[in-house]
């Protein structure tokens, strides 16, 4: 990463753009993110939030933001997008306000709308190049309908419609789509994962993807107690060992160059990080699923074996 003016936490800029007290559930990973995502952008920007939890944070006529919101249906947020960069190019090729009073369009999604209902939308204005922020707080289900599984659901987990069985003790028997390589498919400007625990590399992120013209996404951890069943405190913990366990890699593609921004130089057991979370307690009650936890902590040492080799990274990865 070049040049930042993020180097630690004291760098963390002190204005608030988002006030304290809101409907959201105590301990949501999302909200610390877009707490700094508002900071980042200097609270200069519009979100255009599909439906989701995060509709809640603003009903008329409460808000807790100093900057715009708008809501849109699940599928829509990026057509929303479009229609707020156009009307500002014009003001601004109109003379009606000045190209440094300009403001950036940030979609605000969860998983549902960013994997799976809003897919199709996304990659269309990515196409079409709208010069936009797609930030999804990935919390990895429909929390907001009752917690069903969506695209962004990993194997194993438990969620209203994944619940383990007897004829299918593991939960989900599928897999969490990759998102950020979809995204990195359509070769946009810039691509990153983030977590609310590593707050100077989500800065440092913003404030890189803002040199770039076009579609950037930012893909975040998002711990959610309410239906990741885990105390309301944990939930910074929880973000620390998804990355330490390799659950959960930091990185970033510049147009298509991926580059890990942080790696754990030994990767902690995944079972760490699962038994944080009441919806993986089938794996370790009444009787353990040795093989289902072997194979999410195989999962997770392929994928760092393919880094380390293709960035030569120094990582120890012990054998399953
Ligand atoms: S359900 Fe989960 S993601 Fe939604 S507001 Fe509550 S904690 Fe956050």
């Amino acid at each position: 990463m070049s040049e930042t003016r993020f180097k630690t936490l004291r760098d963390v800029p002190l204005e608030e753009y988002l006030a304290p007290g809101n409907p959201l559930c105590a301990g949501c990973g999302a909200t610390p993110v877009l707490r700094m995502f508002l900071k980042a952008l200097e609270g200069r920007a519009v979100f255009v939030n599909a439906a989701g939890c995060f509709t809640l944070l603003h009903v008329y006529p409460y808000t807790p933001f100093k900057s715009s919101w708008m809501y849109t249906a699940f599928a829509s947020a990026p057509a929303g997008a479009q229609g707020i960069r156009d009307a500002l190019d014009i003001l601004i090729e109109k003379g009606k306000i000045q190209p440094e009073e300009d403001i950036k369009v940030v979609c605000f999604t969860g998983d549902g709308a960013a994997y799976d209902i809003g897919l199709q939308s996304t990659s269309g204005a990515i196409e079409r190049g709208l010069d936009f922020y797609y930030l999804v707080y990935d919390n990895e289900a429909y929390s907001n309908t009752g917690f069903q599984k969506s695209g962004a659901t990993p194997y194993a987990a438990s969620t209203a419609t994944t619940l383990p069985t007897k004829l299918q003790r593991e939960g989900h028997t599928g897999s969490k789509k990759d998102l950020f390589e979809i995204w990195r498919s359509h070769k946009p400007p810039y691509v990153a994962t983030i977590a609310p625990s590593h707050i100077v590399d989500m800065l440092r992120k913003i404030e890189s993807a803002s040199k770039y013209r076009g579609p950037k996404l930012f893909i975040s951890f998002t711990p959610c107690p309410t239906g990741w069943y885990h105390d309301t405190s944990e939930s910074i913990r929880i973000s620390k060992l998804a990355v330490e366990c390799g659950v959960w890699p930091l990185k970033e593609a510049i147009y298509g160059e991926v580059k890990h921004t942080y790696t754990p130089r030994v990767l902690k057991p995944v079972e760490e990080y699962l038994k944080t979370q009441g919806r993986y307690k089938h794996l370790f009650h009444p009787q353990r699923q040795e093989h289902v936890i072997k194979a999410i902590q195989e999962n997770i040492y392929q994928y760092w074996r393919r880094v380390a080799e293709t960035e030569k990274l120094d990582i120890i990865i012990p054998s399953v």
